[in-house]
């Protein structure tokens, strides 16, 4: 694996040069008004991952609803990136945009609770299975409590990260392994600790390189996903979960399972679909249907030994926490979600267009002999350049074929279809039509008949 996906360098280049060009010619208006970047912005744009899309200037959305997208040049996108996320069930789904009008005209945050927490409480506890949750605004605020809780509890200090693993701006799940060896995990800006002191990373799928890192007991959490998904995704072997909770079990090791981006695997996530029994829980993202907000919860167990620490520990500031978090407009919102919005009627249909759209593309790769293959996980999917199963995160570092993806996102866009940048995930929401997963396919095959000739 070369990182080139197979395919000529100049052949990439010529696509690359024929997108650019046609994007250019057919977003006059973003040209004029954002060409050279939105004014008053360092480096053009409100926040600088929007620089790391593939087309030459950004295009200025004008709206969205449901699985579409349009912009100012009047393209009606469909849209498989879904915010990475933060919209996989949909663009203002209709309870949520009742739930934000509603709650408008009555305050939006007040450090108080409200009759919407009092629901969210009990349908967290019955979705998730786990009897104690705390509100926060993004998945990168739920995993840093979490893992606070996980160090007060087990009197531990160490975590032990996946290499490959993403988890949110979480300090200490940024390191990983380079030719064998744990290292800060480069790009880093600003950086001034030594990350590798205070985080332990091992491969995906290596048993013994877990067991050896838990060994001496001074791991206070595992922090995973499910499967990897922020690097090109890794599916766990059959087993792994099973002996990644035993092991965690017999040193004492409490383990974080990450369902942020996996809850595409059905209600309850990976979670309850294959029946993961973590100490903790993190879900972000679409939590509350687009507006911030994530949740963290725990076991009975975890929070009988947190009351233990905080008996003993003197009063002051928990280092948890932010003033925005659990305000009354998240909790309606995700009120809204959990109830109307997260359904299994709206799980079913992604589940069958997903698939669908894997079964799709693994033929279209397979009809043109490519050396790429394709991976899901429930409404998920994700085309890989490279081939595959990957095992790990260096596996899956490695097929990361960066000029070809951009290229071919870019050539999705110029056929109205929107694909998440980074990586090449798309996601199917409960507003996802045929017709806009059909218009997915025939991209995905024209633009890779385009690259395999
Ligand atoms: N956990 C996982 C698994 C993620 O993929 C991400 C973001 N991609 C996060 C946490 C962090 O989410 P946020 O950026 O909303 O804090």
């Amino acid at each position: 694996v070369d990182g080139s996906g197979g395919i000529a360098a100049k052949t990439i280049q010529a696509l690359m040069a024929s997108e650019r060009a046609r994007f250019i010619a057919a977003h006059p208006d973003a040209a004029a008004r954002a060409g050279n970047g939105l004014p008053g912005f360092y480096q053009g744009v409100p926040m600088h991952w929007m620089r790391d899309w593939p087309m030459p200037f950004p295009m200025l959305v004008t709206g969205a609803q449901g699985a579409t997208l349009t912009d100012s040049d009047g393209h009606v996108l469909a849209d498989f990136c879904l915010g990475d996320t933060g919209s996989m069930f949909g663009h203002s789904p209709e309870p949520v945009r009742q739930a934000l009008v509603a709650q408008s005209a009555r305050g939006l945050t007040y450090m108080l609770p409200t009759d919407d927490a009092l629901a969210v409480g009990t349908l967290l506890r019955d979705r998730f299975a786990l009897p104690h949750w705390q509100v926060a605004t993004t998945a990168t605020d739920a995993n840093r409590f979490a893992l606070r809780v996980a160090r007060a509890v087990t009197g531990r200090v160490r975590i032990l990260v996946f290499n490959g693993c993403y988890h949110g701006t979480v300090d200490e799940t940024f390191v990983r392994l380079i030719d064998g060896a744990p290292v800060n995990r480069p790009g880093l800006l600003g950086q001034f600790t030594d990350l590798t002191q205070g985080t332990r990373v091992v491969e995906f799928n290596d048993l013994p390189g877990l067991e050896a890192a838990l060994s001496d007991r001074t791991v206070a959490c595992v922090i995973t996903e499910p499967v990897l998904t922020n690097c090109c995704m890794v599916l766990p072997d059959p087993g792994f979960h099973e002996a990644l909770r035993r092991l965690t079990r017999e040193t004492g090791t409490l383990l974080l399972i990450d369902e942020t981006h996996t809850i595409s695997t059905g209600p309850g996530g990976y979670t309850r679909e294959y029946g993961l029994e973590p100490d903790m829980f993190v879900l972000g993202k679409p939590v509350a249907g687009g507006v911030a907000a994530s949740v963290w919860g725990f076991t009975d167990e975890v929070a009988r030994r947190l009351d233990a620490v905080r008996a003993v520990t003197p009063p002051g500031h928990s280092g948890m926490g932010t003033t925005l978090s659990a305000n009354a407009l998240a909790l309606a919102c995700m009120r809204a979600t959990l109830e109307q919005v997260m359904t299994d009627a709206a799980y079913a249909h992604m589940e069958a267009l997903a698939k669908h759209l894997a079964t799709e593309l693994s033929g279209v790769i397979d009809r043109l002999g490519l050396p790429w293959h394709v991976v899901r996980v429930g409404a998920r999917v994700e085309f890989i350049c490279a081939p595959g199963p990957l095992r790990n995160g260096t596996e899956a570092e490695a097929a990361h074929a960066g000029p070809l993806e951009q290229a071919i996102h870019l050539a999705l866009l110029n056929r109205g279809v929107l694909i998440a940048p980074f990586h090449n995930m798309m996601l199917v929401c409960p507003a996802t039509t045929e017709e806009q997963v059909d218009r997915l396919i025939t991209a995905f095959s024209e633009v890779a008949g385009i690259l395999a000739q």
